[in-house]
């Protein structure tokens, strides 16, 4: 990926905040505090994932033993989620 983008004219803007999406318009914040519009004919988010678990204190205090895995316990892929599951699954 790091050698198709250059590869294909990709203009990659780093320290970019997304300010908001209009359309096919995207206004950003440059890393400078200068404010930009990119437009285009689809705008495609791809970001990252964070795990987000909000029930495991309140199961904690309520069910006898609680586990966390796959995504909730680390944001990964299904392998990963399948083998927390026989981890947790051969412990119990
Ligand atoms: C767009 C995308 C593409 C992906 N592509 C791949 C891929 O090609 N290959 C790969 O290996 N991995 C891929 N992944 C990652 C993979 O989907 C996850 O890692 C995997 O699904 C994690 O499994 P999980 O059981 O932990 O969570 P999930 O599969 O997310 O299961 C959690 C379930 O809990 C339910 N839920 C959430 N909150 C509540 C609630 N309050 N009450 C009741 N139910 C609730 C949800 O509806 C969901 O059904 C992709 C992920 C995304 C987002």
């Amino acid at each position: 990926m790091k050698e198709l983008l250059p590869y294909n004219k990709v203009a990659v803007r780093l320290e970019t905040k997304v300010e908001n999406v209009t359309g096919t318009t995207v206004n950003v914040t440059e890393k400078n505090g200068t404010a930009a519009e990119i437009t285009g004919d689809s705008v495609i988010c791809a970001l990252g994932y964070r795990p987000n678990n909000p029930f495991v204190k309140l199961l904690n205090t309520s069910a006898k033993e609680t586990y966390l895995l796959g995504d909730s316990r680390h944001v990964a892929n299904i392998m990963q989620a399948i083998w927390d599951a026989y981890a947790v699954a051969k412990a119990i």
